[in-house]
């Protein structure tokens, strides 16, 4: 059965709801402003809606009356009676994709409606204009579970190998579009297949995994069976405990010290990482969350993160590092080119993990577009994205490397800082 999908967006909050497509629900909506097509049994709901107490009464009693059989509704008068009355509100239908650009003057003109001063959308925008004017922007809203592709397994392809059942295909795992080892549990990719998904998980993803270890152990990220890890190097162990208290135990006759002072100190992993793994990792991130039509421009990105391709150099990461921007999710955005503008970079990947934030240019490794391999090509990108600030703040880090390399950690002992 499908559902219907209606958003609420008011002064203080955007919710959504999935309500079943059955007669109570028609009958639900129709207590709200509505215009009735003609010869037809369907209605068209206003975007302008206000709220008053006649209203919030009729959605209660309704909300009562269906309570055994679809507690939607309860929940819908939940969050609506915290909406002041008389406050105009906007209703959307549909599956409903946000940019950041239309959620923005959507809630200008809604602060416009209910008399509130607010601001001149041009200078809200003032700082994101050429970021707006060069590319679209994709980014999921977190806070609530998605899945992304076809329900019915019958009905999949997978992204990556472009196989369908019919062609072997088995879509038996829920994979996740980002890691559920870096606390995602939300963003679900229906359109990875088994195969596609073991591979990615065994040979790319655990490099990227294994490279956060320290600062997920450190804030306490749950891991996939939902338990805060702990770690155990070559020289040290770091422990969680059930009460909270975190404790790194380290050997003192195995430690290298960084300088004279001895305040740092290497803890030394077993596991070894490959730094171009880590970077097929937050491709694959961003692969997964953009709309398929725009998979075609990169087909050269798949074959290379599935290893059908080798390449020697990636362009370099950004990654800026501050207490500023923690995110308790990880959160990614991709940004995609809509000109020709070649001196930009044709995708661009933003991924936020706790205190980390990775800017990488998705390759598409066309030979039309400039491979970013110049470190000086970067200049035209922070000309446009100004809101990463100045260049000083962030680390051009190479992860070309497709070799094992040692993945320590240094620690500053001094104070007992980390
Ligand atoms: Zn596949």
């Amino acid at each position: 059965m499908d559902n219907i999908k209606i958003e609420i967006m008011s002064l203080n909050d955007l919710k959504e709801y999935d309500f079943k497509k059955t007669d109570a629900t028609v009958y639900f909506l129709k207590l709200f402003e509505h215009q009735r097509i003609a010869n037809k049994n369907e209605i068209r709901l206003d975007k302008i809606q206000k709220k008053s107490s006649i209203l919030q009464e009729n959605i209660l009693e309704y909300a009562m009356l269906q309570k055994k059989d679809d507690m939607s509704f309860l929940k819908f008068y939940s969050d609506f009676s915290k909406i002041p009355n008389d406050e105009y509100f906007f209703m959307f239908v549909g599956d409903f994709q946000w940019s950041a650009e239309l959620k923005l003057k959507e809630i200008i003109d809604l602060e416009k409606l209910n008399g509130q001063e607010t601001v001149d959308m041009d200078s809200v925008l003032e700082p994101i204009q050429d970021i707006l004017k060069n590319y679209s922007i994709v980014k999921l809203n977190l806070s609530k579970k998605i899945r992304i592709g076809r329900k019915r397994k019958e009905d999949r392809i997978c992204r990556f190998c472009k196989k369908s059942m019919k062609d072997g295909a088995l879509f038996t795992n829920e994979a996740h579009a980002i890691s559920e080892a870096l606390g995602n549990k939300k963003i679900i990719l229906n359109e990875e297949c088994d195969t596609c998904n073991s591979y990615f998980d065994k040979e790319i993803e655990r490099h990227l995994i294994g490279y956060l270890d320290f600062i997920r152990t450190l804030y306490k990220v749950p891991n996939k069976s939902n338990k805060v890890p702990n770690l155990r190097g070559k020289n040290y162990e770091f422990r969680n405990s059930n009460d909270g208290t975190q404790l790194i135990i380290y050997n003192r006759d195995h430690l290298k010290r960084v300088n004279e002072k001895k305040d740092r100190i290497i803890l030394e992993n077993h596991e070894t990482v490959v730094p171009q793994n880590v970077y097929k990792s937050l491709v694959k991130f961003a692969l997964s969350i953009i709309d398929s039509k725009y998979l075609v421009e990169f087909q050269k990105s798949i074959d290379w993160i599935r290893g059908q391709s080798e390449v020697e150099r990636v362009p370099k990461i950004a990654m800026a590092v501050g207490k500023n921007n923690q995110t308790t999710q990880p959160d990614l955005v991709v940004y995609i080119r809509r000109n020709n503008c070649m001196n930009l970079p044709y995708a661009i990947g933003e991924f936020k993990f706790l205190t980390i934030t990775f800017i990488f240019i998705i390759p598409t490794f066309k030979s039309e577009e400039c491979d970013f391999l110049n470190e000086c090509d970067f200049n035209h990108i922070w000309d446009c994205f100004k809101h990463y600030g100045p260049i000083e703040s962030l680390r051009m880090m190479d992860f070309s490397s497709n070799n094992k390399q040692k993945n320590n950690f240094e620690l500053n002992i001094a104070n007992n800082k980390i």
